[in-house]
């Protein structure tokens, strides 16, 4: 058979994108993702955070989409369960230096439509802020800033296109892409796919796969961000997204708190070679922790539940590399560096636009079914604390991971979801069993063994 739409990548992006193809029930679409579920490439491992886009380069494709796109996910996040908190972002200046540069910023947020920052002097700071390390001089305050669950995001899009009938291929990774007779032929590790129409969503290999069809365009850097995921008992230090005044070598090392209840010290930006280099070094650590210490020192003294790295998709430009080519019913979605996540629905609505002005016949669009998610955040009743919920099914009261309080019935519904995990890794970004503070060591084996069907 012949899809309509071939998206490769099943990130963040290529979810959004096959989500918006979804709306369009004439349309036949596949998703063709190389690994073994959705979501396993950068947008596993990013800061988590909803921006406002207030300081994206103004006039940029990515400001606009960033915009856009955080509006559109809060909605979306508030209509599947995907749990979100408005915490808002200081933007804190720690010298005169950095101190000059806010008023600045506060204009760069003007212009990027952003009207609700306000400079606030050490006095309301170190109010907000108590844990705050000694010596700052003021903070710019950027109401809206958000964090939110990146997993449950992705997981979300994916799910409601395959319920509207995209085909998931997992383990598919597209080797070559030629075309024949107005036909993209994809080469893949588990046979030919075909497609009248190709979107290249493959993230750090979206450069790759554009080679394939021809296009020199631009190459992919990754830019590897480490991060530091303390446990639970550390939250209380932090109220806010806690973000430094950026420089010229990028947005900087920041503190916010989590979704989860947890607090992430972070990233590092260091470009390397290596589109495979996830791994954290003993000096990315000793960078952030020395950088941390000086933001919120008592965050150090708190445990350390989790290190991971992801590589952002980072090219030669400062904006995202989103370009049609009608002639070769084509779009590439490359360069979706360290916003992507909040950009993914205005993302996908711009790729539909561009696929429909080139020609693809898309018919007429319907609502979709919402997919109602279910909820990993802490602020808001989790199944262990929902009486109803337990009478109805024990198997909500069951608890099997006691550091999140993961019970027996959120596994069970993982396992037997729409797009169920292919390993324990994937019920953990599903469920957050065995994410807490003794990282499996405790509830590890009953975890595999639902997950092997042992515990049934
Ligand atoms: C440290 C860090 C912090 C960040 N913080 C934030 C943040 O706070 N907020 C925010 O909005 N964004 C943030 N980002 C950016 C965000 O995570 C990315 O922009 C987003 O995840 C990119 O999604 P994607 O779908 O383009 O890429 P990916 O998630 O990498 O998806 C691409 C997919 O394509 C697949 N693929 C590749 N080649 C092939 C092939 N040949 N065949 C089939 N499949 C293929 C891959 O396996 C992968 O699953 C951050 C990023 C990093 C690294």
């Amino acid at each position: 058979m012949t899809y309509d739409v071939a998206v490769v990548g099943a990130g963040v992006v290529g979810c959004a994108i096959a989500r918006a193809l979804a709306r369009h029930p004439r349309l036949r679409v596949a998703l063709v993702e190389a690994q073994d579920d959705v979501g396993q490439g950068t947008s596993k491992a990013n800061t988590a955070i909803l921006h406002t886009g207030f300081d994206a380069v103004p006039g940029s494709l990515e400001a606009r989409l960033v915009r856009e796109g955080g509006r559109l996910l809060a909605a979306y996040a508030a209509e599947s369960g995907i749990p979100v908190e408005e915490v808002g972002a200081l933007l804190v200046a720690w010298d005169e230096e950095q101190f000059a540069a806010l008023p600045r910023l506060a204009e760069k947020a003007e212009r990027n439509d952003h009207h609700a920052t306000g400079l606030i002097g050490p006095a309301d700071l170190y109010e907000r802020e108590p844990h705050l390390g000694p010596g700052a001089l003021a903070a710019l305050h950027v109401p809206g800033e958000s964090v939110i669950c990146p997993w449950t995001t992705t997981l979300a899009y994916a799910t409601q296109a395959v319920r509207h009938g995209v085909d998931l291929h997992l383990n598919s990774r597209v080797e070559r892409a030629s075309r024949q007779d107005d036909t993209h032929v994809l080469t893949t590790g588990r046979g030919t796919l075909r497609a009248r129409w190709l979107v290249n969503a493959a993230g750090l290999y979206a450069d790759t796969l554009d080679r394939h069809l021809g296009h020199h365009d631009f190459s992919v850097t990754p830019r590897r961000g480490q991060l530091l995921v303390f446990d639970k008992l550390a939250r209380d230090l932090v109220r806010h997204i806690l973000l430094p005044v950026p420089t010229a070598l990028g947005k900087g090392v920041l503190v916010a708190p989590t979704v989860h209840g947890n607090v992430l010290l972070g990233p590092t930006a260091e470009d390397l070679d290596d589109k495979r280099a996830t791994g954290s070094t003993a000096d990315g650590l000793a960078l952030l922790r020395e950088k941390g210490r000086r933001i919120l020192p008592g965050l150090l003294d708190e445990e350390v539940t989790a290190v991971y790295a992801g590589l952002r998709a980072a090219t030669e430009q400062d904006d995202y590399r989103i370009s049609a080519h009608p002639e070769q019913a084509y779009v590439t979605v490359g360069g979706i560096r360290s916003t992507g996540l909040t950009a993914s629905l205005a993302i996908a609505e711009h790729v539909t636009g561009l696929l429909t002005e080139a020609g693809l016949d898309a018919g007429s669009a319907r609502d979709l079914e919402p997919a109602r998610m279910p909820n990993l955040g802490e602020a808001f009743p989790r199944p262990y604390q929902r009486p109803e919920l337990i009478a109805a099914d024990p198997e909500y009261g069951t608890l099997v991971c006691h550091c999140e309080r993961v019970s027996r019935g959120e596994i069970r519904d993982a396992l037997t979801s729409t797009i169920p995990p292919a390993g324990l890794d994937g019920l953990r970004r599903r469920t957050r069993a065995r994410a807490g503070r003794c990282q499996g060591f405790y509830c590890g084996a009953a975890v595999r063994a639902l997950f092997e069907g042992v515990g049934e």
